[in-house]
């Protein structure tokens, strides 16, 4: 087993290290630091769970590290290294974990994301930051506005680069890259490789050493997955009594749209549960406000979208709630991968109307999987019901349902992608 020492990192940052509790490199880890020490470009299939972030962020730090110093003036601490990742809260977590693991250097970080005045980040930017982590918009206005300057920049990371690619950002990143310096180190981190991020891959990254991973905690192994047949109608009041009746906390559940989730939250709330929802229209502030409160045990339900959802780290969460099902059978792995962490117990929840059966034939076929399904007397039909739920059979599976060898599958790209 190779150790953080072992690896070339300097002494400050092991101690950072020792102090957050990390006692060895994760897999990505261990494969990714040797060959960016080495200042080669990185193209990683990651999932968030695997310590990807630490992955990047420690080579990029070491090398940096070699500029460190305590001037005051601007001019000695140019933007040396860029972090783009999709979304605000993944971008606010990736800094917040470059920040402790430079605790012991005088490097300075900072995060820039849209959807709070761009006014209040210029002054941190005049006064110099060597690590910057931004959302794609937001770092172009400031290109725009000339608040920043990336001549400096000598290593690029792109996190969830299928992401970005989701939510529209690929003009903005070949703009940004357009921006950088020709002489630079690239790292690209993406859990899938569909034939944009591989072009995009091919186009930027100068002979990439290629690292694939499993999931660090493989969720077969701690998550357990139920499905409850559900009137569509009955969907609110199941939920309201499965968490009243087996007082769980900590739910993290899921809506197909945003005007849902604030729906949700709202009943929810009137039922005298709290919750509150976090999507894309919701201010940076009363995201931040809902994910603490929601951390912290004083919010018992989050209701979210999968986009919102996306790289939430909140450790040991203990519950994921399907509302809706999604209707991309991969996102159902995304949801459920946010339970069952770091070796703790999960349970996922998926509440099925039967208009979403066919969702639910994609998901298992996905996961080569039947999923158990388990009927709550009184909520399967829209009126009264003692009579059961005919549409779906009970299967009788095994709870824990798949093998990990099937999820380890999951997070690979299919073989040849990702390759030239
Ligand atoms: P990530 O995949 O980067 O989102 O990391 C997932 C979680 O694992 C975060 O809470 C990290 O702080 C944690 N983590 C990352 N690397 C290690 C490590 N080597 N040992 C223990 N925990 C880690």
């Amino acid at each position: 087993m190779t150790t953080f020492a072992e690896l070339g990192l300097r002494s400050e940052i092991l101690r950072a290290l020792e102090d957050l509790g990390y006692r060895e490199p994760t897999p990505i880890q261990a494969a990714v630091i040797p060959i960016a020490l080495a200042g080669r470009d990185v193209l990683a299939a990651a999932q968030t769970g695997t310590g990807k972030t630490a992955g990047f962020a420690l080579p990029l730090i070491e090398q940096v590290a070699a500029h460190a110093n305590t001037s005051t003036s601007p001019a000695r601490h140019p933007i040396r290294a860029l972090i783009l990742a999709p979304t605000r809260e993944l971008a606010i977590q990736v800094e917040e974990s470059v920040r402790a693991y430079c605790k012991h250097l005088p490097l300075r970080s900072l995060v820039v994301y849209g959807g709070v005045n761009i006014d209040t980040q210029i002054p941190s930017l005049r006064a110099g930051v060597e690590i910057l982590v931004a959302t794609p918009g937001r770092l172009l206005d400031h290109v725009q506005n000339k608040t920043l300057n990336l001549s400096q920049v000598s290593m690029l990371v792109l996190d969830e680069a299928d992401r970005m690619l989701d939510m529209g950002f690929m003009p903005d990143l070949r703009r940004i890259i357009g921006l950088l310096p020709a002489e630079r180190q690239n790292m690209m981190f993406s859990a899938t490789f569909p034939e944009e991020i591989r072009r995009l891959a091919d186009s930027f990254l100068k002979n990439p050493e290629r690292v694939e991973v499993a999931r660090r905690n493989a969720t077969a192994e701690t998550v357990t997955q139920v499905v409850h047949p559900v009137h569509h109608e009955r969907k609110r009041a199941l939920l309201v009594h499965l968490v009243k009746s087996r007082d769980l906390r900590q739910v993290l559940v899921f809506t197909g749209t945003k005007l849902m989730a604030n729906r949700l939250a709202n009943e929810l709330n009137r039922a005298g549960l709290q919750a509150a929802a976090i999507h894309g229209d919701k201010s940076q502030q009363e995201r931040i406000k809902a994910l603490d409160a929601f951390k912290h045990g004083e919010m018992r339900i989050l209701v979210a979208t999968d986009v919102a959802a996306r790289g939430l780290d909140i450790e040991a969460l203990p519950y994921v709630v399907n509302y809706d099902l999604p209707h991309n059978a991969e996102d159902y792995v995304h949801r459920i991968g946010r339970t069952g962490r770091a070796g703790a117990r999960g349970e996922a929840i998926s509440l099925v109307s039967e208009a979403e059966n066919r969702y639910l034939d994609d998901i298992e076929k996905l996961i080569k999987t039947q999923l158990v399904r388990q009927p709550v007397p009184g909520f399967t039909s829209g009126s009264d019901d003692l009579v059961g739920y005919a549409a779906a059979p009970v299967v009788a599976a095994p709870t824990r349902a798949r093998p990990a060898k099937q999820v380890a599958a999951l997070f690979l790209p299919p073989a040849g992608s990702g390759r030239r």
